[in-house]
């Protein structure tokens, strides 16, 4: 079996403003030791902060015993800059007429043009046509669009009360999207 990750996105936080916020909420972490403090190599592609004595704080499960904690990857990525923190397939939820997707047909074109610098990028539905911008497109499966993520390496899953606290300490509007490699 692969890699799984769940990324906290930041959905508001400008590219000035990331690498502040990414900081603040490192401290903020390390303060109530969810995360340690060093920076070692437990992610994938990168370094990432191990979890803290105080992990199970950030899971719906508290699982002290969890198999996924002798894992080699799983520390806490962050990710700083323009990402699409994209998850394989995806399902989205059309706001204007209730369609559930698989993004396809021109959404990869939309993905580069964002990517590209377009933060106005739009993607159609294709049920209704309704056009809506890429970032703002929501679902059960998500992508998430943005210059901040807190990638969760291989924990269990995070609880909607931490999620709900690290969104408050951000000051800004959050999306979990979850994947496996
Ligand atoms: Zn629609």
């Amino acid at each position: 079996m692969g890699d799984s990750f769940q990324i906290i996105v930041d959905k508001d936080a400008s590219a000035d403003d990331a690498p502040r916020l990414a900081a603040r909420l490192r401290d903020w972490l390390v303060a109530r030791r969810i995360i340690a403090p060093e920076l070692t190599d437990c992610v994938l592609g990168g370094s990432g902060h191990r979890p803290g004595a105080s992990r199970t704080a950030a899971l719906e499960v508290p699982d002290e015993e969890s198999w996924c904690w002798g894992l080699e990857t799983n520390g806490l990525q962050m990710e700083v800059g323009r990402t699409v923190f994209f998850t394989i397939g995806g399902e989205l939820t059309c706001r204007a007429c209730g369609a559930h997707f698989e993004p396809e047909d021109g959404w990869s074109e939309a993905v580069d043009d964002w990517y590209g610098g377009n933060d106005g990028a739009e993607f159609n539905c294709p049920e209704c046509g309704t056009p809506e911008r890429l970032v703002e497109w929501s679902g059960e499966s998500p992508w998430g669009f943005g210059h901040l993520g807190f990638k969760f390496w291989n924990w269990p899953p995070l609880s909607e009360r931490f999620i709900q606290e690290v969104t408050e300490e951000l000051g800004h509007r959050t999306l979990l999207v979850r994947g496996h490699l």
